[in-house]
Formats: C-alpha cells, sequence, structure tokens
C-alpha cells in the first residue's frame, strides 16, 4: 500500500496562519516584528529563497528588509551591516544567506549576529543552548520544521528508534538534538559517510531522516517497512525536457520508497516550505520576547 504523504506545503499554510495571528497580538502592543534578510552576491537560487521569505513575511504583516551586497563585498563591510542590524530595534531576527563569497568568512559573520536576533539559530550560543534544551535560543528552523511536521501527523517519537542521515551544523546535528529532547524521547542515530554499513542502521529505523545531498540515495531496500521516511534533501536534477533544465529531486528514491514506507514527504512539496515557516515563527518569538516599556 503507497504511503502516507505528509504534506508540508498544507502544514506550513497552518503554521504561517498562526504567525499571522499572533503578529496581530504584537502589533497590539506595539511591536511589529522585524526580519532582515542580508544576500552578498548574485547566486540564483538564494535569490529565489531571500525572495521567497520577503513575501512570506510581508504576508504575515511582518516588517521585512533585504539588504543586497555585491559579490565583491569585504568581510569588513559584511560585519558592519551585521552590527546596524544588530543595533536596528525594528529589527527581530535577521540571517545572512548562505553560501557567502570566498573573501568572506561565514564563521564569523554568524558569531557577529546578535544571539538573540539569530533565527537561523546558528550561532554557538543557540547551537548550545539547544543541546543543552534550554528554551531561550533558535533552532534552526530546518529540523525545527521536521518536528513540527511530526508532531501534526502525530508521529510516535517516543522510544522510536530514529536513523538521521548526515551530520552537518544546519540540519544533521540539531536535528538529533531535538529529537532526544525529554519529552520527545526519541533514540537517535546519526549517520554520515564515513558510516559503516548504512544499510543496518537505515533498516531498523522507525522514522528515517535524510539529509545528504545526493539525489535519490535512499532506496526502497534501505527503509523498514511503514517507516516514517523524512526527505530534507533538495537537489537539483538535470532534465532537458523541464523548463529551467533541471528537476528538484530528494535525497530519497520517492517512487520505490512510497511502497514500502509508512509516511513519506515529497519533494518539492515536504520539508522545504516548512523551513520558511519556521524562519516567520523564529522571528514572531524573537519580537515577543522584546520587552516593551
Ligand atoms: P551537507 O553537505 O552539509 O551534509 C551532508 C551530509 O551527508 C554529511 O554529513 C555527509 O557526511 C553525509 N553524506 C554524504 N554522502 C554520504 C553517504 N554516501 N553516506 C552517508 N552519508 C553521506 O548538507 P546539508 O545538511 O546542508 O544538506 C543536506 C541536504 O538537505 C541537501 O540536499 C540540501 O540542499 C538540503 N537542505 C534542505 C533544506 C530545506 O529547507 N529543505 C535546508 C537545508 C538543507 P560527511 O559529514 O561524512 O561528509
Amino acid at each position: 500500500m503507497p504511503a502516507e504523504l505528509l504534506d508540508g506545503v498544507a502544514v506550513a499554510r497552518t503554521i504561517r496562519d498562526e504567525v499571522a495571528r499572533d503578529v496581530l497580538v504584537q502589533k497590539a502592543r506595539g511591536v511589529i516584528p522585524g526580519l532582515a534578510v542580508v544576500l552578498v552576491g548574485e547566486d540564483a537560487a538564494s535569490s529565489v529563497y531571500v525572495r521567497n521569505k520577503g513575501r512570506a513575511c510581508e504576508e504575515a504583516g511582518m516588517h521585512s528588509v533585504t539588504i543586497r551586497m555585491p559579490v565583491t563585498t569585504t568581510q569588513g563591510e559584511l560585519l558592519a551591516v551585521v552590527d546596524q542590524l544588530n543595533a536596528d530595534p525594528a529589527i527581530h531576527g535577521m540571517l545572512v544567506q548562505m553560501p557567502l563569497p570566498v573573501q568572506c568568512n561565514a564563521d564569523e559573520v554568524i558569531r557577529r549576529i546578535d544571539p538573540a536576533k539569530d533565527v537561523d539559530g546558528f550561532h554557538p550560543i543557540n547551537a548550545g543552548k539547544l543541546i543543552i534544551g534550554e528554551k531561550d535560543g533558535f533552532a534552526p528552523c530546518t529540523p525545527a520544521g521536521v518536528m513540527e511536521l511530526l508532531r501534526r501527523y502525530e508521529v510516535k517519537t517516543a522510544g522510536a528508534d530514529v536513523v538521521i542521515i548526515g551530520r552537518s551544523n544546519i540540519v544533521g546535528k540539531p536535528m538529533a538534538s531535538l529529537l532526544i529532547q525529554p519529552g520527545i524521547d526519541a533514540t537517535v542515530t546519526i549517520c554520515h559517510s564515513r558510516t559503516r554499513d548504512l544499510i543496518t542502521h537505515t533498516r531498523r529505523a522507525d522514522i528515517l531522516i535524510a539529509a545528504i545531498g545526493r539525489a535519490k540515495f535512499v532506496t526502497a531496500d534501505m527503509v523498514k517497512p511503514g517507516a516514517t521516511v523524512i526527505d530534507v534533501g533538495i537537489n537539483r536534477v538535470d532534465e532537458p525536457r523541464a523548463k529551467n533544465g533541471y528537476v528538484l529531486a530528494g535525497d530519497v528514491d520517492f517512487t520505490t520508497v512510497s511502497e514500502v514506507a509508512g509516511k513519506i514527504t515529497p519533494v518539492p512539496g515536504g520539508v522545504g516550505p516548512l523551513t520558511i515557516a519556521m524562519l516567520l515563527r523564529s522571528t514572531l518569538v524573537a519580537a515577543s520576547r522584546v520587552v516593551v516599556a
């Protein structure tokens, strides 16, 4: 029997509606939640993401600022913009779109962002808070979105064996941190390119999360029948017949895996839309923490 689809578009819509409602509560106390996005250079995919973030903000009734900087921007110029946004009371959340041009040091930029405005959750202070379970930080938006998907589809996490393929700081590691929190209570295994005999891990997963960056990497034989499969991957695959010359594919071979899995996210329309929804929510949370005199 084909797997149940976990509809990220619908869940993201619900979250964005909730955020828009709560923005009104903030406005009533005189705070207009504001998000600033800094884009350095003209990477096509990044430009699309940034435009979508701006539109989503405005639709939710938030204040949105996009700062576009040339590809020749120096580290000093970028840090100066971050400082300016740190000091701007109209901005509650900010992010610097990655990747940055080679002359810029992403780690230094991330560390310069005020942790209270770091709605991407990449600052070491927020990463640390996530690990120790302090609730006043920010979790990275993509794994936070996966948690919302699991929660709203009532996927049981307590005692579940969760296997994550990928150990990046933006997906794999924070995903594991969220899943082992008390109250979520999953048992987590993180796999990576040096994992021996990957399939023995993936085949015992009640929940399998793929964040690898390789199209259709997870095949049906790697999945336990009935498992929940979450596909974080977004990969461009050449397709001459497509309008842009490519199509988007996840890290999971959806056609075959959906015949084995119990629940599965599609790509596109799964985890992707949740990332922006969670960014809006984190910005709202940042604004709600502002004390009004
Ligand atoms: P990274 O490249 O930072 O990490 C990929 C991970 O996959 C690494 O830990 C790597 O292992 C592991 N890996 C690579 N090859 C294998 C293999 N053969 N077997 C097992 N593990 C392997 O990617 P990200 O975490 O940034 O992103 C992962 C995917 O998610 C990408 O497709 C990206 O586009 C997508 N993404 C989607 C988002 C969304 O909004 N939906 C947001 C962020 C990312 P090692 O560490 O050993 O190299």
